[in-house]
């Protein structure tokens, strides 16, 4: 048992079936061979008829039992063990691959099998062979795999796998049947899943929430597109009970309308109070400013940001602000904290949104409560992704926009720059604003186009109104505001892609598109056309057109985005590492298999929230 564990740690695996997903790389087959065959690996009765020496190598040479035919064999580093092991008139099993040279059988370095009949199974893992095959037959058994929830042909198709009783019966052309691969796409999604909803952690709420959403809705100048209606149901939902504080994360693209989710759930949590954190105090002022415009003038709403500060947030029922919240002492206790733009902030930041939501906690008895906890996210994910993570935490999707925003998306090159220039003028005379992406600030030899710095030149003698602005830019939060009121034109590295409205940008030019993510791209084309402005985007390369570029302009719905992210994974040009590997799986296709996933997801005995 102890000395298992040890093994486990070494394979660095947890459950069961992480073992049985060890499965073979080959198998060895002593089956005797009815029909020998050249090119193969053959197992033959013999007998030695001649041994010699020569040139420090031993040649033996085998009558072969069964087909009276010989076989000559050469030994390379010979020891006296195979003197003797071959000497002339002993018996053997030999295998090895058979091969002629002029006319004569010949096999190479066989071995003299002991056992004859048996299908060892190889693998290829940091431990023994002798250590992982008794692993997997001491764990590896129908009633374990039956335990695991397994159903009986999935339980068949991993003992076949492990312990086959002819190679037929797991191959198909050299690797593992359709049907078994199947399976073990399936058991890995299932193992996955199973690991997550272990790791899932509940807390009763400090109270259960149930405010008029009313007042709100029936203000707003628009009606709430349908998706965004069931977010807010989902909401209501969790908060309708105490003994479960609310864990969810709702996903949706640039433009599809969270904020209004963000208010509906201040509605809910009132006469209680909510918090929202923001991550750049741009952002935090623009939901404050969204909230007085929409929420009832009942409601007090208060903003916290470094060195200053509106309203008094003590008395607020909805207190947004940036990090600078977690240094208030005197934050209020809230039954609702709210992150918006999850996506933006660090691992190190991460952390201290928990520490936000555990310094609401109370600890009246063993167990602490805790205030509803929501995270808003413009990150679009795989719709199998989201049902994997939904084990952690709830998670809602939205793939709609409440308006369709017109973005044209096109790549160009060089030939193409006269004709930018004349669209930007275009843009700019009808009081329209341009955004320039470049991937660096500063000159570098290691990429093939202009930095920052070296293109600032050229806008500024020809255009009036340029402003320059990158992520390690102190100022470039005055920057964007003041660009926002006056500007033209906007040089800029990703750093825009910092959630701030721009409502007059119509037209973006990334340059050296190729080298970015799919993902990063579509955050940075979400900057245009926010208020239903006609937009371009277009995508500057010094190459070859790519198919993921291609395709990347043919859709402007981040869900589809990120299945073409996955289809692309592998894809040779892009460079900055940004794209979202997410899990990475053996067996299954995060962007086909959805299916299987679904079924995995059923057998949890979940509640199905993702039927279509
Ligand atoms: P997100 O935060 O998801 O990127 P926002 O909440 O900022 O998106 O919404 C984008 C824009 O769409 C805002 O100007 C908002 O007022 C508007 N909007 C939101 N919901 C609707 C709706 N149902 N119908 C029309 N416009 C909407
Ligand atoms: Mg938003």
């Amino acid at each position: 048992m102890e000395e298992a564990k040890q093994l486990f740690k070494k394979l660095k695996i947890h459950t069961l079936l992480d073992l049985a997903l060890i499965v073979p790389t080959s198998y060895n087959d002593t089956t005797l061979t009815l029909k020998p065959t050249l090119g193969q690996i053959n197992t033959l009765e013999a007998k030695v008829v001649d041994s010699s020496v020569y040139q420090g190598k031993l040649r033996v040479t085998f009558t072969l039992t069964q087909f009276g035919r010989r076989v000559s064999s050469m030994f390379f580093r010979v020891t006296p063990y195979h003197h003797k092991l071959f000497e002339v008139g002993s018996q053997h099993v030999i295998q090895g691959k058979l091969e002629e040279y002029k006319g004569y059988w010949q096999m190479s370095q066989p071995k003299s099998i002991k056992q004859i009949g048996k299908i060892t199974p190889k693998y290829k893992t940091v431990l023994k062979e002798s250590e992982i095959a008794s692993l997997i037959e001491l764990y590896v058994s129908e009633q374990n795999l039956y335990n695991e929830g397994l159903d009986s042909k999935e339980v068949a198709a991993l003992m076949h796998i492990h312990f086959p009783k002819s190679l037929e019966e797991v191959y198909e052309n050299g690797s593992f049947k359709l049907d078994f691969v199947k399976v073990l796409k399936f058991v890995e999604a299932y193992n996955h899943l199973k690991k997550l909803r272990g790791k899932r952690a509940d807390f009763p709420a400090l109270r259960a929430l149930s405010g008029d959403i009313k007042p709100f809705i029936e203000n707003l100048p628009f009606t709430l597109t349908e998706e965004q209606q069931a977010v807010i149901a989902d909401i209501q939902n969790d908060f309708a009970c105490d003994d479960k504080a609310a864990k969810r994360m709702v996903v949706g693209d640039v433009g599809s309308g969270k904020t209004m989710v963000i208010l509906a759930s201040v509605m809910m949590a009132m006469p209680h109070k909510s918090i929202l954190m923001a991550p750049t105090s741009l952002l935090a002022l623009q939901l404050y400013e969204e909230a007085q415009k929409h929420l009832p003038k009942s409601v007090k709403i208060a903003l916290v940001m470094q060195g200053k500060d509106e309203g008094n947030y003590v008395d607020a029922d909805f207190i947004i602000g940036t990090h600078a919240l977690l240094y208030k002492e005197d934050l209020p206790e809230a039954s609702l904290v709210m992150v918006d733009e999850q996506h933006r902030f660090g691992t190190k930041q991460r952390a201290s949104l928990e520490a936000l939501v555990l310094r609401q906690a109370q600890e009246p008895n063993e167990v602490p409560k805790k205030p509803h906890y929501l995270q808003f996210s413009a990150t679009p994910i795989p719709r199998t992704q989201a049902m994997m993570e939904s084990e952690l935490l709830d998670v809602s999707l939205i793939t709609t926009t409440p308006f369709e925003r017109e973005v044209l998306t096109q790549t160009i090159t060089k030939p193409d720059f006269s004709d930018l220039l004349t669209h930007i003028k275009e843009e700019i005379a009808q009081q329209h604003q341009v955004l320039i992406i470049y991937p660096l600030v500063e000159e570098s030899t290691e990429v093939p186009y202009q930095s920052l710095e070296e293109s600032r030149g050229f806008w500024e003698e020809k255009f009036d109104n340029v402003y320059v602005t990158h992520g390690k830019d102190k100022a470039k939060e005055e920057v964007l505001l003041e660009f926002r009121e006056k500007g033209d034109i906007l040089l800029a590295t990703t750093v825009v892609e910092v959630g701030i409205s721009l409502p007059r940008l119509t037209l973006i030019v990334i340059v050296g598109a190729e080298r970015l993510g799919l993902a990063t791209l579509h955050q940075l084309r979400g900057r245009v056309g926010r208020n239903g402005l006609k937009s371009w985007c277009y995508l500057y390369s010094n190459f070859k057109v790519s198919e993921r570029l291609t395709q990347f302009t043919q859709t402007n719905n981040g869900f589809d985005i990120a299945k073409l992210d996955l289809k692309f994974r592998d894809s040779g040009d892009i460079l900055d590492g940004t794209i979202q590997s997410g899990q990475k799986f053996k067996w299954l296709d995060m962007g086909e298999d959805e299916e299987v996933v679904v079924r995995a997801k059923n057998r949890m005995g979940s509640i199905e929230i993702f039927e279509e």
